[in-house]
């Protein structure tokens, strides 16, 4: 089985003075910056990443943005580009997150621009993807996963692979307190992982880390960390505070 490393993610979405975010980074760089076996990463609001960076240079904890456009440069009001991120720390992108999807209308379309623009300046884009709880009851949970893998995908080269990581994050789990079980969550990363090396045609979609993401906890990472096909977490609600996300981090 290929070695995956884990990485251990936090989206602190719209939350965050530059103060407050200085503080969580400080505290978190005391508590998991020497963790070597994880991969961590924080995502802080834009107005704070070019502040914490210096923070944590040269620990395991990497920065990312939540969000990006496609394009270079330009007038695009309000928007980022990958290289303004990569200048400002950044290692990571988010993409495609159920919160963009839903509230600022993006398409697989939209993500798939934004998935090569990462690849193409430097980043790696974890690709959020997952079902609504109506689509799950409708039994609708493949299908919808087929196309926003296949989409927000196409055109990816192989050569790039490495450098592409999916969050499943079943919509009904975020931010309600509902996780879904070791199990169900296992089945779907089983069966995006089967999608991959179809889309790629290649093994070396195996390397590809698909991160759970819904409600993560100290108290039910571990089980979930258990699961074969599991390698890490995208944790909203838990990374905002720095003893639960070192808990996190520290689920061994
Ligand atoms: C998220 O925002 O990606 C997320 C998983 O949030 P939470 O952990 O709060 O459910």
């Amino acid at each position: 089985m290929p070695d995956r490393k884990p990485l251990i993610a936090g989206n602190w979405k719209m939350f965050k003075t530059i103060d407050e975010a200085l503080i969580t980074t400080q505290q978190l760089q005391k508590q998991v910056g020497h963790i070597k076996t994880v991969d961590i990463m924080i995502a802080p609001p834009f107005t704070a990443i070019s502040l914490v960076a210096p923070f944590i240079k040269d620990t395991s904890i990497g920065l990312s943005g939540q969000n990006m456009h496609w394009e270079k440069e330009g007038a695009y009001t309000g928007e980022i580009s990958a290289d303004m991120l990569v200048n400002a720390g950044c290692q990571y992108v988010i993409l495609g997150h159920s919160e963009r999807r839903q509230y600022f209308n993006e398409t697989d379309e939209h993500i798939n621009k934004k998935v090569h623009a990462a690849l193409n300046g430097g980043l790696k884009p974890v690709l959020c993807v997952g079902e609504t709880e109506s689509e799950r009851d409708s039994n609708k949970t493949f299908s919808v996963l087929d196309k926003q893998i296949e989409i927000g995908l196409q055109g990816v080269a192989i050569d790039h692979v490495d450098n592409v990581i999916i969050a499943y994050e079943p919509v009904w789990a975020i931010g309600t307190g509902k996780t879904a079980t070791d199990e169900q969550a296992q089945d779907v990363h089983a069966y995006l992982r089967k999608r991959l090396n179809d889309i790629f045609k290649n093994s070396a979609a195996s390397s590809i880390r698909i991160l759970y993401g819904g409600s993560v906890k100290p108290n039910n990472i571990k089980g979930l960390m258990a699961m074969p096909d599991i390698d890490g977490a995208l944790v909203g609600g838990a990374s905002l505070d720095a003893d639960q996300f070192s808990a996190i981090v520290q689920y061994e």
